[in-house]
């Protein structure tokens, strides 16, 4: 066995184990593996072991996987900032985007998605900690743009993403990942088609699993650490 496949096992395990020790049903969080900057060999590895849902964080390298692998079965994940001139790339080759942050993105990904694609599965990334320099947008303003996304045609509202805190203040952590678990509940109340909190990473799955994460996304525990 592979160092790659050794660790997508383990990080599978640790989640069966959270979602347990958190009284969650089993398999009721998603892993997706982040392999950007990762050579083609590496999400190789990881599709031979099973893994079917991969997230990338640059455009031009996240297409060439997308297209290299041009596999049905396997489901990509947009997870990095997007600008208004690659969002059409964006939404003719991935199948999720869990970073729309203002409506004019949205717009466009909904105009520019494929007549016979399937809608472009959509989260809204929150700034849950409050800082400037993360991307999303504050908690108070994301019911307004679920609603302006949610009548979007060529999309489809799935929920909610947000990056946690790099910080070793358990309390904090726990604070902001249940925040956006209220908010993450008081969307489903609304609408029918949420049902995704995009929340963990290597560092913080245990929290992420314990305040409701649905989708995890793991990167270094999975594929080493990075270069870049
Ligand atoms: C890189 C990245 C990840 C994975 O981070 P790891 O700490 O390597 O698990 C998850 N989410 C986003 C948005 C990222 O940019």
């Amino acid at each position: 066995m592979t160092n790659i496949t050794e660790h997508l096992h383990s990080a599978i395990k640790s989640l069966r184990f959270y979602e347990n020790k958190s009284h969650r049903q089993a398999n009721t969080v998603q892993l997706i593996a982040v392999s950007k900057t990762k050579p083609i060999s590496d999400i190789e590895i990881a599709i031979e072991a099973g893994q079917q849902h991969f997230g990338e964080n640059y455009v031009q390298e996240g297409i060439e996987k997308v297209q290299y692998f041009n596999n049905p079965e396997l489901t990509w994940h947009f997870i990095g900032p997007i600008q208004s001139n690659k969002s059409k790339l964006v939404a003719e080759n991935f199948d999720w985007v869990h970073t729309i942050d203002r409506l004019k993105i949205a717009k466009r990904l909904s105009d520019q998605r494929g007549v016979y694609q399937q809608p472009l599965q959509v989260l809204i990334q929150i700034n849950i900690s409050g800082e400037a320099s993360k991307s999303g947008i504050e908690i108070d303003d994301a019911l307004i743009l679920a609603r302006e996304i949610n009548a979007l045609e060529r999309l489809t509202l799935r929920g909610l993403m947000t990056i946690g805190v790099k910080t070793d203040d358990n309390e904090l952590i726990k604070h902001q990942f249940s925040k956006m678990n209220q908010l993450f509940e008081q969307l489903k109340k609304e609408f029918d088609t949420v049902d995704t909190l995009s929340m963990g990473m290597s560092s913080d799955v245990a929290h992420a699993v314990e305040h409701g994460s649905t989708m995890v996304r793991v990167g270094s525990a999975i594929f080493g650490t990075r270069n870049t």
